[in-house]
């Protein structure tokens, strides 16, 4: 059945192709973007072109969250079914060279962000007592690599937002569910945020040469006869929608895994079991109507 969804941050990489992909399938589909009168004005053009729908919404502005959301019930005149958070950015370097403003910067889109966007949809989900929420987590929210430990810890933060979501809104029968990607070449890595001190990297030694091999191993990957696909995510995304309630997982993984699907595997019962001894185990059900 044809859903009405929500995306963050589709002027490019996974959301944008998410976008096109979900319109594709039949879905009215309400693309969002920083910029899309000036800066995105002609990624919003090709989305008109194809159906889909354009809203202004930048995830780190309160305001901005609430406009697109007032927008969406204005225009569309009915609930949103599909929240997806794609918006993301990404920093590569010595994890002490990072300033803590910029690891502020770096939760401010990719957590924050999910806070703010949850909070302006979750009223009329609530009401609605259905809907569904995709994350766009990371391999990195589950496994650590040295050089991306900004990036990590906002992932892994992502990961327990994402469960603690999940249990509180089971009631309403709104699902709250992950998808996990391995490393796809996409604009993350050209935009990617360098260290502002980079004279912390004196003391180091080879050590501060090391992120230039996360890098290189990166573009093997990236250029490889088996290189990974980005429209892999949105396929699992289009997945995921049509899946009855229920019956979806709570994390995917697409891409390299590097043991992170294990993770999850292994985390599972240990996660019911934490919830079960507070007495809780209950809300692990979605209460589907
Ligand atoms: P991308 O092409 O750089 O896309 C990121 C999108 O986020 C862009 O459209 C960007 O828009 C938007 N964005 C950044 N800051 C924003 C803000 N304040 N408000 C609204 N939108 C904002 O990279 P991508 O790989 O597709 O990333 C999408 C998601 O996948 C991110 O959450 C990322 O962490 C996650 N991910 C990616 C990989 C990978 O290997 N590519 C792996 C794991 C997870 P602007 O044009 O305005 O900057």
């Amino acid at each position: 059945m044809p859903k009405t969804v929500l995306i963050t941050g589709t002027s490019s990489g996974f959301g944008n192709d998410v976008a096109k992909t979900l319109a594709a399938a039949g879905h009215r589909v309400f693309a969002t973007m920083r910029d899309p009168h000036k800066r995105h004005r002609e990624v919003a053009k090709d989305f008109q072109s194809k159906g889909i729908e354009t809203i202004e919404l930048d995830v780190t502005d309160d305001a901005s969250v609430d406009a697109a959301f007032k927008l969406l019930a204005d225009i569309a005149g009915v609930g949103l079914d599909v929240l997806v958070n794609n918006a993301g950015v990404a920093a590569g370097g010595l994890t002490e060279s990072f300033t803590p403003e910029q690891l502020r910067e770096m939760f401010d889109v990719n957590v924050f962000g999910i806070q703010r966007t949850m909070r302006a949809a979750l009223p009329q989900m609530r009401k609605a007592k259905s809907g569904l929420v995709i994350n766009i987590g990371s391999v990195l929210g589950r496994l650590t690599i040295p050089f991306v430990g900004l990036f990590g810890a906002s992932k892994f933060a992502v990961e327990a937002l994402t469960d603690s979501y999940r249990y509180e809104l089971s009631q309403f029968g709104i699902d709250v569910l992950l998808i996990q990607p391995g490393p796809f070449p996409t604009k993350l890595y050209a935009d990617l945020r360098p260290p502002a001190d980079g004279g912390r990297a004196g003391d180091y030694g080879e050590v501060a040469a090391f992120p230039g091999i996360v890098s290189k191993v990166l573009e093997h990957i990236f250029t490889g006869a088996n290189a990974p696909n980005p429209h892999d995510v949105a396929e699992a995304i289009d997945k995921l929608i049509d899946t009855p309630a229920g019956r979806r997982p709570h994390r995917v993984v697409v891409g390299l895994a590097f043991g992170a699907d294990t993770a999850n595997s292994a985390i599972e019962p240990l996660q019911s079991q934490i919830v079960s001894s507070f007495g809780l185990g209950h809300l692990a059900k979605l209460n589907i109507r």
